[in-house]
C-alpha cells in the first residue's frame, strides 16, 4: 500500500514561470553554456547544509548545466557596517542571473537592520512565495501515524502586508505598523496561484484571510481572489477565516490543496504547516516574480546547533529540486527527489527527526541520499522520471525603469473629510469640544473621535480604556460639496488643528466611485 500518496507527482515537468524558452535553438545554445546562478552559502548552519546539497547535485551531474557564482551578503556584510546586509557587487550578480540559490541568513535583532531575506524578496518583486508540505516516507508524524496523508501548497503574498517594515513612534506611549495591500499585489499573487494549481493539476484553491476584522485590506485580498478565479472556472474556490484554517490543519490537512494568503498571516501558516510534516527541516520555499526566483529552505540559521554538523539538509535540498524543474532540469530533480525518499525510507535520518536507527551528520545524509541516486522508493510515489534535462530558463532582460502596476485605472475619487490623529491626554470631551471651536468656521465639522479604534466620541463607554493617542475624523459639512472641492481644505485644516494640538498622522478621507474609502470605527 502507498502509505503517501502523491497525486502530484506530474509538477517534475512543470514550471513555475513564463520564463522557459521552448525552442530549439535557444535550449542548443544553453547546452554548450552552464547556466550561472547566484549562490549565497548564508549564516548559521546555511554553510553546512548548501555544502550537503551540492555534494547532492555534483553526484547527479546538474553542475554539468549550472554553475554558482557567489554573492556575497548577511552577517558578514552587517558586521562590515553595512546595514541593508547585501553589498553592492552582490545585488548586481544576482540581477543579472535572476536566479538565487540561498542559504538562511539571520537578522540583527534591534538596531535597524532589516532582514535580508525580506530585502531580498522585495528588491527584486519575488511576490509568491511558494511551499510544499508533504508527508515523506520515515518521518514520523501524528498523520504519518494515523495514515492521513499531507500533502498541500501554500502561496503567500511576498512584498506587501505588514512586511513593508512601515513602523513609527507616534505619541510617548503607542507605535505603529502600516499594512499596505495593493489590487495588484493580490491579483499577482493570485495569478500566479491558480496558474501554478493548474500546472499541478490541483482541482481547489483556499484563500485564507481576516476580512470579517480587516475589512478593507483583508477584504481586497479576498476580493481580488474571487475575481481572479473567474478566469479559472475548471478550480474550484473557496475561503476560510485564517483563525479557522489554523484549526483545520491541524485537525485534517488532507482537506486542503492549495491556500493563497496576505505574507504575515502566510508566513505564521507556512511555519504550522511544516509542523505538520515532521519540522522546519522539511520545508522547502520558491520566492517567484516576475524576472526573479529565489529559492530557500523555510527555516532560519538554526543557532542552536550552528557549526555542529547536524543539521537538516533536506529543507534546502527540496528547495533547490524546485530550482532545477525551474530552470528546465526536471529529469535531474526527480532522480534527485526518488533518492531522497529512498533515503528516508531506508531510515536515514538526521537527529532532528525521531526514528529507529541513529541519527547521521549532515553529510553522512549527502552521502546517503547521493548513495541512493538511480533508486526509487517503495513505500510512496515515486517522482515521474520525465525527459527534460537541458537547461531551458533564459534569464530576464532588465527592465529600463520601474514598472507601475495598476489594476483600478477608472476609479475616481472624490475627497470628503480627513482623519487627524493627535497626540493627547486630555479628555475625549475636552478635546471634542476645542476640535469644535476650531472646525466652527469652514468646510468640515468633528463627527468622530476614536482611541485604538473605538469611538469615545460622540457617543461611547467610560469602560474603554484609553492612550494618548486619538483620531478625530472631520467630513463635510455640506455633502453636497462632495466633488466640488480639492484636498487643500483638509490641508488648511490640519494647520489649524496642528496648531492647538501635537499632530501625528493624517489621512485626507475620500470617496471612490461613489464608496467610502475608509472603515468605521468599532463602536460606530
Ligand atoms: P530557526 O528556523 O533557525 O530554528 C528554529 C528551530 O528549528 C531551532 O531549534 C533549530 O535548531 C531547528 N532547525 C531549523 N532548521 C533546522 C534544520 N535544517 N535541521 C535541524 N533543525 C533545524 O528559527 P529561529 O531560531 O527563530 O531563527 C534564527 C535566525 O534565522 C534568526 O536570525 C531569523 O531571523 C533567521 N531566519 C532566517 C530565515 C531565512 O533565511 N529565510 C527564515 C527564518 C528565520
Amino acid at each position: 500500500m502507498m502509505l503517501f500518496p502523491d497525486s502530484r507527482s506530474a509538477d517534475e515537468t512543470g514550471m513555475l514561470t513564463a520564463h522557459r524558452n521552448t525552442t530549439k535553438t535557444t535550449e542548443n545554445t544553453q547546452m554548450s553554456k552552464k547556466l550561472k546562478i547566484a549562490l549565497t552559502p548564508g549564516d548559521g548552519i546555511g554553510p553546512e547544509i548548501m555544502e550537503a546539497v551540492l555534494h547532492i547535485f555534483e553526484a547527479a551531474g546538474v553542475m554539468n548545466h549550472i554553475e554558482f557564482a557567489e554573492a556575497i551578503m548577511g552577517e558578514r556584510v552587517f558586521k562590515q557596517g553595512n546595514s541593508s546586509g547585501i553589498s553592492d557587487e552582490a545585488i548586481s550578480v544576482v540581477e543579472q542571473t535572476g536566479l538565487l540559490f540561498k542559504g538562511p541568513m539571520g537578522t540583527p535583532i534591534g538596531g535597524g537592520g532589516k532582514s535580508i531575506n525580506v530585502t531580498l524578496r522585495k528588491k527584486f518583486s519575488a511576490f509568491a512565495n511558494l511551499r510544499h508540505f508533504q508527508s515523506l516516507p520515515g518521518v514520523e508524524t501524528v498523520f504519518s501515524k494515523a495514515g492521513v496523508p499531507v500533502d498541500f501548497y501554500v502561496v503567500r503574498e511576498n512584498v506587501e502586508d505588514t512586511y513593508g517594515g512601515i513602523e513609527h513612534r507616534l505619541t510617548a506611549d503607542v507605535v505603529e505598523c502600516k499594512r499596505l495591500i495593493s489590487a495588484p499585489g493580490c491579483d499577482q499573487v493570485h495569478r500566479f496561484a491558480f496558474e501554478t494549481a493548474k500546472r499541478l493539476g490541483i482541482s481547489e484553491v483556499t484563500c485564507s484571510h481576516k476580512a470579517n476584522i480587516m475589512k478593507m485590506t483583508d477584504g481586497l485580498f479576498l476580493d481580488r481572489f474571487r475575481n481572479t478565479a473567474t478566469d479559472y472556472p475548471d478550480i474550484a474556490t473557496n475561503d476560510v477565516i485564517i483563525d479557522a484554517l489554523c484549526m483545520n490543519l491541524v485537525l485534517r490537512p488532507d482537506k486542503y490543496q492549495m491556500i493563497v494568503l496576505p505574507n504575515l498571516q502566510g508566513d505564521i501558516v507556512s511555519d504550522l504547516a511544516a509542523g505538520l510534516v515532521g519540522g522546519l527541516g522539511f520545508a522547502p520555499s520558491a520566492n517567484i516574480g516576475e524576472r526573479m526566483a529565489i529559492f530557500e529552505a523555510v527555516h532560519g540559521t538554526a543557532p542552536d546547533i550552528a557549526g555542529k554538523g547536524v543539521a537538516n539538509p533536506t529543507s534546502l535540498l527540496l528547495s533547490g529540486l524546485i530550482m532545477l524543474r525551474h530552470i528546465g532540469l526536471a529529469k535531474q530533480a526527480a532522480i534527485i527527489n526518488n533518492a531522497l525518499l529512498a533515503t528516508l525510507e531506508d531510515g536515514i535520518h538526521t537527529g532532528d527527526v525521531r526514528g529507529e536507527k541513529p541519527p547521521v551528520r549532515t553529510m553522512e545524509f549527502a552521502g546517503a541520499v547521493a548513495e541512493h541516486l538511480g533508486k526509487m522508493p517503495t513505500t510512496c510515489t515515486p517522482r515521474v522520471v520525465g525527459t527534460q534535462d537541458t537547461v531551458s530558463f533564459v534569464p530576464p532582460s532588465r527592465p529600463t525603469n520601474y514598472t507601475l502596476r495598476r489594476t483600478n485605472e477608472t476609479t475616481v475619487s472624490h475627497v470628503c473629510g480627513a482623519d487627524i490623529y493627535i497626540g493627547t491626554t486630555i479628555s475625549p470631551m475636552e478635546l471634542a469640544q476645542r476640535l469644535q471651536q476650531i472646525t466652527e468656521f469652514g468646510p468640515f465639522k468633528l463627527t468622530l473621535l476614536s482611541n485604538r479604534g473605538t469611538q469615545v466620541w460622540p457617543s461611547g463607554s467610560v469602560y474603554t480604556e484609553i492612550v494618548d493617542y486619538f483620531r478625530a475624523r472631520f467630513e463635510l459639512k455640506d455633502p453636497s460639496m462632495l466633488g466640488k472641492i480639492g484636498q487643500a481644505p483638509t490641508f488648511a485644516l490640519l494647520a489649524k488643528v496642528g496648531e492647538k494640538f501635537e499632530v501625528t498622522d493624517f489621512q485626507p478621507l475620500k470617496m471612490f466611485d461613489g464608496k467610502p474609502g475608509f472603515s468605521l470605527a468599532q463602536g460606530q
